[in-house]
């Protein structure tokens, strides 16, 4: 059983998302399914698909105008939330100290975070690929955290390029993200690769040792897309 999540980034619609759920009621799979989706079309109850925001305030309430907590997320019925995104890391600043006290908001709200980390293209090319990722994975994840966590290995020279890391460099970083949690007291947490997956790459690249699943960008948005995904795996 593997975890399909998706990320809508700031695209759809309600009705978008309606169809969506419509169309995943009768996909025969066991694979857990998650759809993070923009603040406004949360609050829809699906027996199929969990939902999740894309990212959290790292305050817990007050005069924070514009943003939205992690209760507030909850309180529509959401369960999961992407944090430290590349495009959050990349447009909005957000450091490994950032992620991590988001990842808190979200664990003491009772939502999973799915903690995102990954190298850029200069620091591929530096050769600075795993000191990236562990330190990603050291940095942001809560000290406390008590295993209610995802994380998604997401190369961020790969998201929405078209462009995958080979099979040995994928498997190479998440044998490290799932040693770096193991020493963390973490060990069995899923861990997630993100990157232009499709429905014709997705099955090779989840039966790489230590692929828990997928984290789907511009491939989550049309069932027609996102439905081969999630059936390429038992
Ligand atoms: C993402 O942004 O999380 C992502 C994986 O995007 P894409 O699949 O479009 O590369």
């Amino acid at each position: 059983m593997k975890i399909i999540a998706g990320n809508w980034k700031m695209n759809g619609s309600r009705d978008a998302l309606s169809n969506m759920i419509t169309a995943l009621r009768d996909v025969d799979t066991e694979n857990t399914i998650i759809l993070c989706v923009p603040y406004t079309m949360l609050g829809v109850e699906s027996d199929r698909v969990h939902m999740g925001a894309q990212d959290v305030s790292a305050h817990d309430h007050g005069a924070f105008t514009g943003e939205i907590s992690a209760n507030m997320i909850s309180d529509t019925g959401a369960k999961y939330v992407i944090v430290g995104h590349s495009e959050r890391r990349a447009y909005h600043n957000e450091t490994n100290d950032i992620v991590r006290q988001k990842a808190t908001m979200a664990l003491s709200n009772g939502l999973t975070p799915i903690i995102c980390v990954g190298e850029t293209m200069d620091e591929k090319q530096a050769g600075k690929t795993m000191e990236i990722i562990e330190s990603g994975v050291r940095e942001s994840v809560p000290t406390d955290a008590t295993g209610n966590i995802i994380i998604a290995y997401e190369p961020r020279w790969a998201i929405g390029a078209g462009l995958t890391p080979t099979d040995t460099e994928i498997a190479t970083a998440h044998k490290l993200i799932a040693d770096t949690l193991t020493s963390m007291g973490l060990g069995g947490t899923p861990v997630l690769y993100g990157a232009s997956v499709k429905g014709s790459n997705a099955a090779q690249i989840m039966s790489i040792p230590n692929v828990d699943g997928v984290l789907v960008g511009g491939a989550s948005l049309k069932p027609d897309d996102f439905i081969p995904i999630i059936t390429s795996v038992k």
